[in-house]
């Protein structure tokens, strides 16, 4: 065969392999720009382990009819626009690559009140082809419905668990996202049962109460190591889990999994906790934008630390 620039909807799917791999990758980044729009109000709901149907809806700044659009192209991004933003991303996303991958994957209805507009826009997409676009009366925010998942992507439904799994995963992505962002009210709600619900009052206490249950909310202790820019609750020695998946870290208000740190934390109890036993602990860490390297990973679960070997210190600390 001829080389040949791929055609965009053949690359668009291609990409749907790295930034859309599971359902809960879909919530992830609807959340996360539920979040970069300024919202106060997150609601998830989820039937069939994500597959069958996904909304997020918000009450951020929603998007302006004009652009909505725009927001489906690949690579169009409110963001950044400049080389050196990268460099300092304030943001949860900035690639404009997950809603043209998810729509290039799924049915997309995007319902959205933009704050400087009287009527809202809804706009229809099916595996990445605009359907509809209408206006639509609705409050401000933004309404995100997936559905059918996967359904042209044969291969990749393949490769999902069961339902209860993949409920589980959306389940973790957004706990893990109502700890990070305490002012923000969640709710999860799965297979039509409320699952998860915060108050969003910025106690981070409080969300821990919600998530890991009071008891152990209240025995946290609460951590303020402001020096090292790090702060948070850290489980006292009699109370444990049997695995490592209590154990977050928010890296900028951006969750991230590292073994480096998970090891920090682990050492830190050493000789305290039994063995096969783990603590529980969630660190909000801040660095400066500029040494941290967030564009390594696909979905920027993982990221780069300039000084890795001193946020190691003072997490162990
Ligand atoms: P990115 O988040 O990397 O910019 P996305 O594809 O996720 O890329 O979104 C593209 C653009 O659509 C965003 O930059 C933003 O301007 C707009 N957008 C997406 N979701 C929302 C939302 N819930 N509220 C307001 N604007 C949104
Ligand atoms: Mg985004």
């Amino acid at each position: 065969m001829p080389i040949r620039i791929l055609a965009s909807d053949v690359v668009s799917k291609i990409a749907a392999g790295e930034v859309v791999e599971r359902p809960a990758s879909v919530v992830k980044e609807l959340v996360e720009n539920a979040l970069d729009a300024g919202a106060s109000q997150v609601t998830v709901e989820a039937d069939g382990g994500g597959t069958r149907f996904i909304r997020v809806s918000d009450n951020g700044s929603g998007i302006a009819r004009a652009e909505v659009e725009l927001a489906f192209e690949r690579h169009a991004t409110s963001k950044i626009s400049a080389e050196t933003d990268i460099e300092a991303i304030a943001s949860l996303g900035f690639r404009g690559e997950a809603l043209p991958t998810i729509a290039s994957v799924a049915e997309v209805d995007v319902l959205t009140g933009h704050q400087d507009e009287s009527v809202g826009t809804l706009l229809q997409i099916d595996g990445g082809r605009v359907i509809s676009k209408s206006q639509q009366g609705c409050p401000r925010g933004t309404t995100v419905t997936v559905c059918n998942l996967f359904h042209n992507v044969p291969a990749r439904l393949k490769f999902l668990k069961s339902n209860a799994t993949e409920s589980g995963h959306i389940s973790q992505i957004v706990t893990q996202l109502s700890l990070a962002f305490p002012e923000v009210k969640f709710t999860l709600v799965m297979n039509g049962r409320t699952s998860l619900r915060t108050a969003g009052n910025g106690n981070l206490r409080d969300v821990l109460a919600e998530v890991y249950g009071l008891e152990t909310a209240q025995s946290m202790l609460a951590v303020d190591y402001s020096a090292s820019g790090i702060c948070g609750f850290v489980s006292p020695s009699s109370v444990s889990r049997s695995n490592r998946n209590y154990i977050s870290f928010f890296i900028n208000r951006r969750w991230v999994q590292s073994r480096t740190l998970t090891y920090a934390v682990e050492e830190a109890y050493q000789g305290m906790l039994m063995t096969g036993k783990h603590p529980v602990s969630v660190l909000n860490i801040s660095l400066p934008p500029d040494s941290i390297d967030v564009n390594v990973h696909p979905t920027m679960c993982e990221i780069k630390l300039r000084n890795e070997r001193e946020v190691f210190l003072a997490v162990q600390k």
